[in-house]
């Protein structure tokens, strides 16, 4: 499967936000949105001209996919998946994102990136409700909890990345242990505790064309 392997922080400057796939970095002053605010490439400070309708809904799936580091495929899967469901299917669809094993491992503070996140879920660093997990877009449901095993509890990019996570703090819908080194899901996120600048409508409209 084609992977995106490039600078994470050309995303950032393509889309036009800061999408925070840099854990500390991209709070501090080496953030390369901050200090070069325009498009990446040869052309890159050119004025933004306008796009069309089309244009605008394809940048918002771009920039929701990269958010959560998806491919294509994989998130076209989301999406059916949350067209299927009864409800709003954008929402369904933002809801599915947060809902994968990695979000909700970098959300608890456990990894500084969902990037990250995802490494530990392969490198078998979580478990949940006392099960290895090893699959990065496992679905969580409500009243599990998600454990760091003991034998990774010394990893000291962990321990550091929870200090660090009162900088953004922990969603409502979690609730973290962090002696206990785990969190429990405490329900699904609403759409209003998504704070992300997102317009999932857009998403919707451009996939069903
Ligand atoms: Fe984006 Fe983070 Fe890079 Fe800044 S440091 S451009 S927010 S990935």
């Amino acid at each position: 499967m084609a992977r995106y392997t490039g600078s994470v922080c050309r995303l950032c400057r393509r889309e036009n936000i800061k999408l925070f796939l840099k854990g500390d970095r991209c709070y501090s002053d080496k953030c390369a949105f901050d200090r070069r605010s325009y498009a990446p490439g040869q052309h890159g400070q050119r004025r933004r001209g306008k796009i069309s309708d089309y244009g605008v809904q394809l940048r918002e799936k771009q920039k929701v996919k990269r958010i959560y580091g998806l491919s294509e495929k994989q998130f076209r899967l989301f999406f059916e998946r949350a067209d299927r469901q009864k409800g709003i299917t954008g929402t369904n669809l933002l809801t599915f994102l947060e809902r994968r094993l990695d979000n909700v491992i970098y959300r608890l503070g456990f990894a500084n990136s969902r990037t990250q996140a995802r490494q530990y879920v392969l490198h078998k660093h979580f478990m949940v409700n006392g099960k290895k997990v090893n699959i990065p877009s496992y679905l969580i449901g409500i009243g599990d909890v998600v454990e760091l095993r003991e034998k990774s509890r010394a990893i000291q990019a962990i321990g550091d990345s929870l200090d660090a996570v009162v900088r953004r703090g922990v969603p409502q819908w979690l609730d973290l242990e962090k002696d206990n080194m785990r969190g429990v899901v405490k329900g699904f996120p609403a759409r209003e505790d998504l704070t992300m600048p997102i317009q999932e409508q857009l998403i919707v409209e451009l996939y069903s064309k």
